[in-house]
């Protein structure tokens, strides 16, 4: 994106790093690093998907955005109005308010809703929680935010058993939209539903933004969805953030070689496709222990000596230039 805008959100080598415990006494034997030192940016009204195999640290990533985890180094800086603010620190009412602003939606509504619960209590409890202590304004919001996810709002008095899978992320959504976000952290959200329903799930996001032009962080392994879905796709690799670029670039201005064997994986029409597949050799590293440069560089068909002592960072195209950021050595970097 423009560099010269203010990112809403902005993520500067951010890093979650879990300790392993071993031995009689429990000691720290070393690190799992989920995160180590993603860079990002999210813009106002965009839709970032971040991709990447099983395990590379998206799903961790979204929620250290939302807060939900506290980060192990890094910052993350958030616009409220007034510019970009650290917001690793906040407490109490400040947390709160950035709360009410960044909301995020899981892979299964169900676990996210009470049982014996009915659907329409839940969503005005979220509301007095954050705040909203007329009741009339509560109910205001609740129908406007069913009635863009298309929810009668009868249903507001069923409980979430008699709901089907993709209702109930309606309804998971509509709850997000009742507090008037400004970003939305959506984590495998389609992953587990029929593939007519995906559509519709994803095709409702598309509409959201048009309509109130909100930013959304969309969290998925399917590359399909993900060009579909993004304004731009950021690819994950071992807890780093690769390779940047437009959705619409996808797959002919990949250039990272992981991006290039991701989307060569993909199911394609094309009958020669099959000759294009990158089939990738070696190991993955253990994330307890990382190679010491590029993170990529027991797969990488194209490793050079640099890769095995000095890590890549993300650095603007030099073929593409513009909107596209590649961790590569290979990318020497727009001039
Ligand atoms: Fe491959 Fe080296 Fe680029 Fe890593 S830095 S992806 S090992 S060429």
């Amino acid at each position: 994106m423009n560099s010269t805008r203010t990112p809403l959100y902005k993520v500067g080598q951010i890093k979650k790093h879990f300790p392993v415990l071993g031995g009689i006494l429990r000691r720290t034997k070393g690190y799992v690093k989920a995160l180590d030192g993603v860079d990002l940016e999210i813009f106002r009204g965009e839709t970032i998907a971040v991709i990447g195999e099983s395990g590379c640290g998206k799903t961790t990533l979204g929620r250290m955005l939302a807060l939900l985890d506290k980060p192990t180094g890094g910052e993350l800086s958030f616009d409220f109005g007034q510019g970009l603010q650290d917001v690793t620190t906040l407490r109490g009412a400040d947390q709160m308010r950035f709360r009410k602003k960044v909301q995020m939606i899981f892979q299964d509504p169900y676990t996210s809703f009470n049982p014996r619960q009915r659907v329409g209590a839940a969503m005005d409890e979220v509301l007095r929680v954050h705040g909203v202590k007329d009741e009339a304004e509560r109910t205001v919001r609740i129908m406007e935010a069913c009635e863009m996810v298309n929810i009668r709002p009868e249903y507001l008095q069923r409980y979430p058993h008699e709901f089907s899978g993709g209702q109930r992320q309606r309804l998971a959504i509509a709850r997000c939209l009742a507090t008037k976000p400004e970003l939305i952290i959506a984590d495998e959200i389609v992953s587990a539903l029929d593939v007519s329903i995906q559509a519709q799930i994803v095709n409702l996001l598309l509409k959201i933004q048009r309509e109130t032009g909100l930013s959304f962080i969309f969290v998925t392994h399917d590359v399909a969805v993900a060009r579909y879905v993004g304004h731009r796709v950021a690819v994950m690799y071992l807890g780093n953030v690769v390779e940047i670029l437009p959705a619409d670039s996808l797959p002919e201005a990949a250039e990272h070689p992981y991006t290039i064997a991701l989307l060569s994986a993909v199911p394609s029409m094309n009958p020669t496709a099959k000759e294009q597949r990158v089939v990738l050799q070696g190991e993955v590293p253990s994330p307890i222990d990382m190679p010491s440069g590029c993170a990529f560089s027991t797969r990488c068909p194209a490793v050079m000596d640099i890769c095995r002592t000095e890590r890549p960072v993300l650095k603007i195209s030099n073929i593409s230039k513009g909107d596209h950021q590649v961790a590569c050595h290979l990318n020497k970097g727009a001039k």
